[in-house]
């Protein structure tokens, strides 16, 4: 988290006011991860930093839900209160091996986004490629996702080699969206229904695509509460900052004035 973004939130304390009356309306907080490993830097997020998050998400008093009976109890109104949903983008190892067991421990429910191309070779991402540790950076064989996915863990897409969707002329936009389901759902065995926007890249045609193509919810990040009025198809998330603190400004609202910087980003282009 850059110091000025923190400044931000805590010093617009009326805000953060405003975003507690309306989270008393019962909405949908949504927040992320991408790896649990070592340090937190870039991506990462450390062991001990990841366990200072679960603390922290516990002392708040979420009820922290699987995504799609939470957006369900969005949509019926029977949401309770601080009602939270895990995630994490990408697929890397280091989630099935050190977050997700983690989290099982705690009863907390937890999606992951996983990008398909990586079920048939080893894909590396174009962040990761400076980055000698590959072993640190390795993404989930198959059998390691089916196993997660046996133990409990929901698995969503994050297309098929996570591209920069807004780019895309519409042929290769639905086959980036449509195949990683369907490659998915075979290696699962059941069916796959949500979604991640690589690096938070969408806009309405993408979501018109997805919805078409069979996804029922679709994760952004553009940052704040989810209401009864946000779109199944793009929800609103935040990635988690590292400091606690921070953190406790995400789950109480207080990111939701950021809301039209995340807009006006989400249609620009990736920042590799
Ligand atoms: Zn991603």
């Amino acid at each position: 988290m850059r110091p000025g973004v923190r400044a931000l939130g805590r010093s617009t304390v009326p805000v953060a006011k405003a975003a507690r009356r309306l989270r008393r309306k019962n909405g949908l907080t949504i927040i992320g991860w991408h790896r649990v490993d070592g340090t937190s830097t870039g991506l990462s997020t450390g062991v001990d930093d990841f366990r200072r998050h679960l603390d922290e998400i516990e002392r708040w008093g979420a009820v922290v839900l699987p995504l799609e009976e939470a957006v369900a109890g969005l949509r019926a109104g029977t949401l309770p209160p601080r009602a939270v949903v895990l995630t994490f983008d990408d697929g890397y190892a280091s989630v099935v091996e050190t977050a997700w067991p983690l989290l099982r421990e705690r009863g907390m429910p937890t999606t992951l986004f996983a990008v398909s191309g990586a079920l048939t070779g080893d894909l590396r991402f174009a962040w990761d490629r400076h980055e000698p540790e590959h072993d640190r950076l390795r993404l989930a064989r198959p059998d390691e996702l089916r196993d997660a996915a046996r133990d409990g863990l929901d698995i969503g897409s994050h297309t098929v080699s996570h591209p920069w969707l807004p780019r895309l002329a519409r042929a290769e936009l639905r086959r980036e969206l449509a195949d990683s389901r369907t490659a998915l759902e075979e290696l699962l065995g059941r069916p796959v229904t949500s979604l991640a926007y690589p690096t938070g890249g969408w806009n309405p045609e993408v979501r018109a695509v997805a919805g078409e193509v069979g996804y029922r919810l679709g994760v952004t990040v553009d940052r704040g509460l989810n209401t009864a009025r946000t779109p199944d198809l793009s929800l609103r998330r935040a990635f988690v900052p590292t400091d606690p603190r921070d953190l406790r400004l995400v789950l109480d609202g207080g990111y939701t004035l950021l809301r039209p910087l995340d807009s006006w980003r989400s249609r620009q282009g990736p920042p590799w």
